[in-house]
This record gives C-alpha cells, structure tokens and sequence, in this order.
C-alpha cells in the first residue's frame, strides 16, 4: 500500500505542473490527473476542479475494480453511469469522481503505470483536430521525443467523454500492447487532447511537455516545406539503447 499523504502531495505537484497557466496544457476545468495507491484503490481529480489549483479536498478515493468493470458495459446510460461513479468513492462524503476515472482506473492496472496525466494542450489539439493526426502519432522527429514519449504513440478516433471513451481508450491501449508488446507512454485522444502514463510524475510531465514540443516542432515543419520524421531504425535504435535507458533512469521517467 502506498503511503497516502506522500501520494496526495504528488498528485497535487504533478497537477499543479500540469495546469500552470504558461504552459497552455489545460485552461478552467480542462484535464484530470490520478496515482494508484492500492492493489484496488486510486486517488483521481473531483469533477470540476482545476488543476492549476487542485486541493486536497478536490480529490476523490476510489475503487478502481468496479469503475473497470463499467467499461464492459459499453451502453449504461448517463444516470447509471454517475451513480457508478458515486459508488466507486472510498469515502461517501468525498467529491464525485471526474467523468474520465474510468480510463484513469483502467491504465493504472497497466504495469509500470503509477500516474496518469490528462491535458488539452493548444498545440497538441492544433494537430489532433488536423489531418495530420494520425501521422504525429505513429512518428517521431526527435531522439528526446523517444526517450520521453516512447517510440510510437497511440490515437484514439473522436469518441464521446466518459464511459464511451474509456472503452475506445481501453481497445485502442490493448491492441497496441498486442503489437508493439510495451505500454504506451502516450495516448492521443483526437479533437480532445493527450494522456500521458508514467511510473512517476516526472515522467507524466516529460511524455506531456515532450509532445508538446514535438507538437509546435511538427507545426513549424509544416510551414517550412512538410514534416520528416526519423526513420523507424533509429526510432527503434534510441528506443533500444542502453545509455538512453540510463537516461530515463536519471530523469525519472
Ligand atoms: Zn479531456
């Protein structure tokens, strides 16, 4: 079991991180952050709330077995699906959940994955309501975009907020592992935003602010004659290398 206060203060740094006004990830109520903190328990954002400034009080305990199990009823009506919600809090009293804890619940089960990071950012979105979103995601341009992002992201089609995409979510995550055989760092929801998984803060962060950058890099390289990605060797080559593994090490990702 982890130790509770230490996983709500990191909860709390990592979605104040996250919705720093400068950084144009996540503006009001956009994005949601949550950490497991149990073999069936995680703490995620309340509805409603911003990250920027996310308190104590606007996190929400839940059980994460009975919000995965919602995503095998695909057609559960919008009442039914808040009431789960509700249900799912460890505390009565505590706030209801975000409508997007079913896919918190369901990528914290993955292994290796301690924190979830959900954000809008401008440049990023610029480009998942563009037709060059299926392109950013499977690409990469950079050697730090494979080191922080992994070698290939994965892209979720426009689905509907709430139990509906946490089911694309959950499909689309699944099939990737089946043919890549490792768990993505990172999901690209398109005309929505991106998620970002990560053994630790820090890496939630970098996998965020990394494709961010690959974002408004893609959006230059658009204005000046077309994108050229990395060839898939040497996407394959850093993401293999042992000195870039060392790497990760170092920056916690
Ligand atoms: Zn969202």
């Amino acid at each position: 079991m982890t130790d509770l206060p230490a996983a709500l203060n990191s909860l709390l740094a990592l979605s104040h991180d996250l919705g720093r006004e400068d950084r144009d990830l996540a503006i009001l109520g956009e994005g949601n952050t949550s950490t497991r903190t149990g073999p069936d328990s995680f703490l995620v954002k309340a509805s409603g709330s911003s990250l920027g400034t996310l308190s104590a009080a606007q996190v929400t305990a839940c059980r994460i077995a009975p919000l995965v199990a919602l995503l095998d009823h695909a057609t559960l009506g919008d009442t039914a699906v808040d009431q789960a919600l509700l249900d799912a809090r460890i505390d009565p009293a505590a706030r209801k959940p975000s409508v997007e804890a079913m896919f918190h619940a369901w990528l914290l089960t993955l292994p290796g994955v301690h924190f979830v990071g959900h954000t809008h950012p401008s440049a990023v979105n610029a480009l998942l309501c563009s037709p060059y979103a299926e392109a950013f995601a499977r690409q990469r341009r950079f050697p730090d975009e494979v080191v922080c992002c992994g070698p290939e992201s994965v892209l979720v089609p426009y689905i509907d907020p709430g139990l509906a995409l946490g089911c694309a979510i959950r499909d689309a995550v699944k099939s990737s592992i089946a043919s890549t055989g490792i768990v993505p760092r990172v999901v690209l929801l398109k005309n929505h935003g991106l998620i970002a998984l990560g053994a630790t803060p820090a890496g939630v962060l970098a996998a965020t602010l990394m494709t961010v950058k690959a974002a408004r890099i893609t959006l230059g390289a658009i204005t000046a004659g077309g994108p050229v990605p990395m060839s898939r060797a040497d996407v394959d080559r850093i993401a293999g290398r042992s000195d870039e593994h060392y790497r990760q090490r170092a920056l916690g990702l």
